[in-house]
């Protein structure tokens, strides 16, 4: 039993709980953020790693009059810049062209995304312009020839999703709070009025069970908000709807330009990314509606029409065997109300609070965290009766990019290596170096070290081979076999670190072993 009384309990560590733990932390809230699994284990690290307004948003805005749809996109750019200029080692601007292939759409796209401009304002990170068929050709070798008119470009941001939670953790741990992967909250405490004044939590590391008492308990929960509300309502109607997306991960020689593809329509109407990310070329994503699941598989049929659609806009064929990581995302997206009248109204998220005051804060997109994290713990301040403290994350910079110097080199490492570090921990490369005395490399060739690996267990919550593989250095998002080389490494440096018996230590490689063969 532990007795302190927090101010906000948050239940989920994905782009939302975190974000609305750094909020409230740094405007003097006692925080306490539960995570079930590990942090960003759910949909936070399986986006399509862009921070956007939404250019198909804002053609559906315009085609549709809806203000409501134009004001999001207009949130999502001033987002888009703060996000950019908080955290620059994970976030940066990004090139992205919409191959043209009818005379006619080349007008119709440059107003479009001259448009997505101008809605940018101060914000904007470029002006749209048009791209010669010969300049495409020079940037994108693969792509089809036949009937290539140009190209559009504009650009938006690409950002580390999974290594954006650590760093919004870590300096929310800074300003206060009390962050913990692997506790999941199993139930609710109530007073006699039936108003909720804590969880119940189990440990899964330390096989523990715990109650925390709190003033405002906060389900963050993602997609699985639903079944965190039945835990206080049994029969709460259903709050969400659950859409999943594949990407699959290639070689950079189909894409060794450091500017993207936007497909605007793909033959059924969706988009279709093909962008530059760590060094690789990503490809996605999809949308079917799907049911619940802890670490969704990627169907064969998801990858096949990808594969098909890469064939249309690429003049070659890509065989299955090529692709070296392939992941699959939820998005937990508010289901429509079907007693109101929605038909004018569109929201991305939606805060809502239960009789006994559980609030459920549903919905949203990564680019957004922030707005959500101040929307919420300004109505928590309100559910409270407290006065409120104003909102500091405007300009907060985030752990890693205070100090941060992309000139900077290390003569402990070499080039790639440095770079690598850079880009995934800034101005905290110096911190992962000297968390050893000999550097070691855990794979010829690639940029991960024995260094990388203990200050993630010492600094940023890691307990298990995956936070590592998956969430910390991405590998298992970049390359299945790398990962799988480098497992036994890993395994032998967090048997020494965590102090594993052999028992656990075959039970995390068997675990690790099950996770990357099927779905990280
Ligand atoms: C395919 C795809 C592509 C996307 N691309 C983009 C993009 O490019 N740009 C963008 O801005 N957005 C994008 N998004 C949207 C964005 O990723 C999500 O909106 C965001 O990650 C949701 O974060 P979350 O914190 O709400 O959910 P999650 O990340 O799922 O976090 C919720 C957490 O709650 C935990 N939890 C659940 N139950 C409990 C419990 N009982 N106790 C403790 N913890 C619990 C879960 O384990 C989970 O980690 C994309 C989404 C998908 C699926």
């Amino acid at each position: 039993m532990k007795n302190k009384n927090y101010d906000i309990i948050i239940i989920g560590g994905g782009a939302t709980g975190s974000g609305i733990a750094l909020d409230a932390a740094s405007r003097g809230l006692e925080t306490l953020l539960l995570e079930k699994n590990d942090f960003a284990e759910g949909t936070s690290s399986r986006s399509t790693k862009l921070v956007h307004g939404g250019v198909r948003y804002l053609e559906k805005a315009i085609k549709q009059l809806n203000k409501d749809q134009f004001n999001l996109v207009k949130e999502g750019l001033k987002e888009r810049s703060r996000l950019l200029k908080n955290a620059p080692h994970l976030c940066s601007k990004l090139t992205l062209i919409t191959p043209i292939y009818k005379w006619w759409e080349l007008p119709y796209m440059f107003v479009g995304l001259s448009l997505y401009d101008f809605v940018s304002g101060t914000k904007g990170l470029g002006r749209s312009g048009i791209v010669s068929r010969t300049k495409m050709l020079d940037k994108f070798p693969v792509i089809k020839k036949d009937g290539l008119v140009g190209g559009v470009k504009y650009y938006d941001g690409s950002f580390n999703d999974s290594r954006l939670t650590i760093s919004l953790l870590q300096t929310a741990k800074k300003q206060g709070a009390d962050c913990r992967n692997y506790c999941e909250v199993t139930g609710f405490k109530y007073d006699d009025n039936e108003k909720i004044i804590g969880v119940e939590v189990f440990d899964k590391v330390n096989n523990e069970k715990m109650t925390f008492e709190g003033t405002s308990i906060i389900n963050a929960a993602g997609i699985f908000a639903d079944k965190v509300n039945e835990l206080d309502e049994q029969k709460a109607k259903k709050m969400l709807d659950l859409s999943s997306g594949i990407h699959i991960i290639l070689d950079k020689k189909y894409l060794p330009s450091n500017e993207g593809l936007m497909i605007p329509k793909t033959e059924d109407g969706r988009v279709l990314f093909i962008l530059p990310w760590m060094g690789k070329c990503l490809v996605g994503t999809t949308d079917d509606p799907t049911s619940l699941s802890e670490h969704p598989e990627v169907k064969e049929n998801d990858v096949e029409y990808i594969l098909r659609h890469l064939e249309i806009y690429f003049d070659l064929k890509i065989d299955k065997s090529e692709i070296l990581a392939q992941w699959c995302g939820i998005r937990p997206l508010v289901a429509p109300d079907e007693n109101a009248d929605t038909s004018s109204i569109v929201r991305e998220h939606e805060i809502r609070e239960n009789k006994s005051g559980l609030i459920s804060i549903i919905g949203g997109k990564w680019t957004t965290y922030r707005k959500m994290a101040e929307q919420l713990v300004d109505f928590v301040y309100k559910t409270q009766n407290k006065n409120k403290e104003k909102c500091k994350t405007k300009k907060m910079k985030l752990i890693g990019s205070k100090k941060l110097n992309l000139e900077y080199i290390s003569e402990k490492i070499d080039f790639d290596t440095n770079e690598y570090l850079l880009s995934q921990y800034g101005d905290r490369i110096d911190a992962v170096l000297s968390s050893v005395e000999n550097i070691e490399y855990l794979k010829e060739g690639e940029p991960y070290t024995n260094a990388e690996v203990i200050y993630t267990i010492k600094e940023e919550f890691v307990k298990k081979p995956m936070d590592y593989l998956v969430r910390r250095c991405n590998v298992a998002l970049l390359d299945k076999n790398v990962s799988l080389e480098i497992l036994d490494g890993i395994i032998q440096i967090m048997k020494t670190e965590l102090i594993w018996d052999e028992e656990k230590t075959k039970k995390e490689k068997e675990e690790a072993l099950e996770l990357l063969n099927n779905s990280i």
